[in-house]
């Protein structure tokens, strides 16, 4: 169906996936009845493990025991599992050695995380987070509770490098919170300049990685980025693991995110001595499985191909956008005009069908086409009402375990829609 010339030209990119993933074989059932492969467009929301990962759990899984607390034979290989993930991770985002690496539940824990560790002076913060408005609220909603500053992106990514330049000169911002890649359209931020900016006027950067993570190689020591955060089940790993990576000394000052057990040097009825290291932000027992696939698939990750990973998404993605721009009533959303869709965007395109509320075309391609996509405002409130999208859109994600073809159904249900209604 559709344009098979389109389809051919990006098949040799992306006519298989480029690793394996559970679930790649998942039969949807369809509204009228039968069974048809389930093309799963819905990564950036959570991606399928890599079944490298997934076998990965199943090794391990026998051992899970006590980390740090136990002296028997699992809980030695609990604890080195453990451990060990920490120093993948740290490799994984290209750390430095003397970066503090927490595990926590996700990229919202993250950032949470981070925004109790501002530095204080006196009881007084010593500046503001400086934040866009393109962000996840992730990244946005745990700075309303410390001294904050947003501001509106610009038409284009120069404009908006230029009006962070103009809040950071008005001084006083501790901390720039930016994300890699808009988990709303895809487009990639250009962090290594905005790190620049943010020190020449002395404050830190804290990049959320949850989306570019899966899509990028990041390297937090060339970029000269202080913070970093993302989550495994983004990251082709299970749910329930997310990491911190970053300078020690806020994270080791800060309020410790989880109290109690392990957290601490010394308690007293009268006082506690906090733990520094990742050990302060860890109270309580960790979650070992999760932080250990968190790490396989980092390695995974890390040992593809980076032109054959790029050409696979990117060609979907071309095939993707070009298609739908043929449709009658599609438009595809962007935030800057001056990005460029083949080496600026990850596997993300977001759109919507005029005359259909996105909820209802979302409904209507999972039913009647076994197509799973999200729909809605993204977490992204802010910035979906200054595109003009209050009442939200469509967003198909792919990554490393799609196929061309799954875009290719999608194409031809929104083809259907348009020529059929509902
Ligand atoms: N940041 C971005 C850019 C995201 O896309 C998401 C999830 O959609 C998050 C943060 C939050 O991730 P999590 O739900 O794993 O905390």
């Amino acid at each position: 169906p559709g344009s098979p010339s389109l389809f051919d030209q990006h098949r040799t990119a992306a006519g298989r996936p480029l690793a394996a993933v559970s679930g790649a074989e998942i039969q949807a059932p369809l509204i009228h009845g039968g069974h048809v492969r389930y093309a799963n467009l819905d990564y950036g929301a959570s991606a399928p493990a890599l079944s490298v990962v997934s076998a990965y759990l199943n090794e391990i899984l026998p051992f899970y025991a006590s980390v740090h607390r136990g002296a028997g034979y699992a809980s030695q290989i609990s604890t080195s599992v453990y451990e060990n993930a920490r120093a993948i991770v740290r490799d994984f985002v290209g750390g430095r050695p003397d970066d503090s690496v927490i595990f926590t539940r996700n990229t919202t824990d993250s950032l949470n995380l981070l925004a109790g560790c501002l530095p204080v002076t006196d009881g007084r913060p010593d500046g503001d987070v400086l934040y866009l408005d393109i962000e996840h609220h992730a990244n946005l909603l745990p700075w309303q509770g410390v001294p904050h500053r947003s501001i509106v992106a610009a038409d284009t990514i120069a404009e908006t490098i230029d009006a962070v330049r103009a809040e950071l000169r008005q001084g006083g911002v501790s901390l720039l919170a930016v994300t890699g890649a808009s988990n709303v359209t895809g487009e990639i931020l250009p962090i290594r300049a905005l790190a620049a900016l943010a020190h020449e006027h002395g404050a830190r950067i804290a990049v959320d990685a949850a989306q570019l993570a899966p899509h990028r190689r990041i390297d937090i020591t060339a970029d000269d980025v202080d913070y970093i955060a993302f989550s495994g089940h983004k990251l082709y790993a299970p749910f329930g693991a997310g990491v911190l990576v970053g300078r020690p000394d806020w994270l080791d000052a800060g309020t410790p995110h989880l109290a109690g057990g392990g957290a601490v040097r010394e308690a007293r009825l009268d006082g506690v001595s906090w733990a520094t290291g990742p050990a302060r932000h860890e109270g309580g027992s960790p979650n070992v499985l999760g932080a250990a696939t968190l790490a396989r698939a980092t390695q995974v990750i890390a040992e593809l191909d980076q032109d054959r990973w790029h050409a696979h998404e990117s060609a979907i993605r071309s095939f993707l956008v070009e298609g739908l721009q043929e449709i009658d009533g599609v438009t595809v959303h962007q935030i800057f005009k001056d990005t460029n869709p083949d080496t600026d965007t990850i596997g993300v395109v977001n759109f919507s069908v005029e005359g259909y509320d996105a909820g209802l075309v979302a409904a209507y391609l999972s039913a009647e086409h076994g197509v799973g996509l999200r729909d809605g405002r993204f977490c992204a409130h802010p910035l979906l009402k200054r595109l003009g999208l209050p009442s939200g859109s469509l967003r198909a994600s792919f990554g490393v375990g799609s196929r061309l073809e799954d875009a290719e159904r999608l194409l031809a249900g929104i083809r259907d829609l348009r020529t059929k209604g509902l």
